[in-house]
């Protein structure tokens, strides 16, 4: 997503704001930007550049562990807005930010400051990344094992249905056994006819 992200350092006065002020601004950010991405699905990773070149300055990479999170997410928030702003999306097929990030800056030594053509990831609050990422790990445990139990109750259902459907063909069975024996029956007593009309006929002939 480009240009999200606005630093308050880089609109206005930079003086105005204490580090505390600037992490505590980033920081709701952050967390603002985790839980609406969270609901397209599982978020591996979410870093925000720092750089002040056009092209970086205020992006978010996103890395969801399904592709296709990522493309619903796409999607989505390329219809909307952020603070005032339209946002603008598009799937990148680096699977490795490390690559583009500035080793330098990570050392805290990076001559070509906020202009690097190397990607400076803004830290994130310790504590508010793992309570962010621990309590995404709760809810799609919690939401796995909901999945789970429904597949059983599905499952149970058409073990019950099944059963139900034997019970039924059992009862056609012994439905067509009784007719069948009643229609033997039929033919038994009209073959007993039969040998009754003979005999009648045989009395008839000798009389
Ligand atoms: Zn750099």
């Amino acid at each position: 997503m480009g240009n999200v992200y606005q630093n308050p350092m880089y609109i206005t006065v930079p003086v105005s704001y204490t580090n505390e002020q600037l992490q505590e601004h980033f920081d709701l950010f952050f967390e603002d930007l985790f839980i609406e991405l969270a609901k397209f699905g599982e978020i591996e990773e979410l870093n925000v550049c720092d750089n002040v070149g056009d092209h970086l300055v205020g992006n978010v990479y996103i890395r969801f562990r399904y592709e296709e999170d990522a493309q619903k997410a796409s999607e989505n928030l390329n219809d909307r807005f952020y603070a005032g702003k339209p946002l603008y999306c598009e799937l990148s097929p680096v699977m490795d930010f490390k690559e583009s990030c500035c080793r330098q800056y990570d050392n805290g030594d990076c001559t070509r400051g906020g202009f690097c053509n190397f990607m400076h990831l803004k830290k994130v609050s310790k504590h508010l990344k793992r309570e962010l990422f621990d309590s995404q790990k709760k809810y799609l445990k919690i939401k796995r094992q909901k999945e789970e139990a429904n597949k059983r109750l599905e499952k149970d259902k058409l073990r019950v249905s099944e059963c139900q459907g034997v019970v039924k063909e059992k009862r056609c069975n012994d439905k067509n056994r009784k007719y069948s024996n009643l229609e033997m029956r039929n033919s038994l007593s009209q073959s007993d006819g039969d040998v009754n009309e003979r005999e009648h006929d045989k009395r008839r002939k000798y009389s």
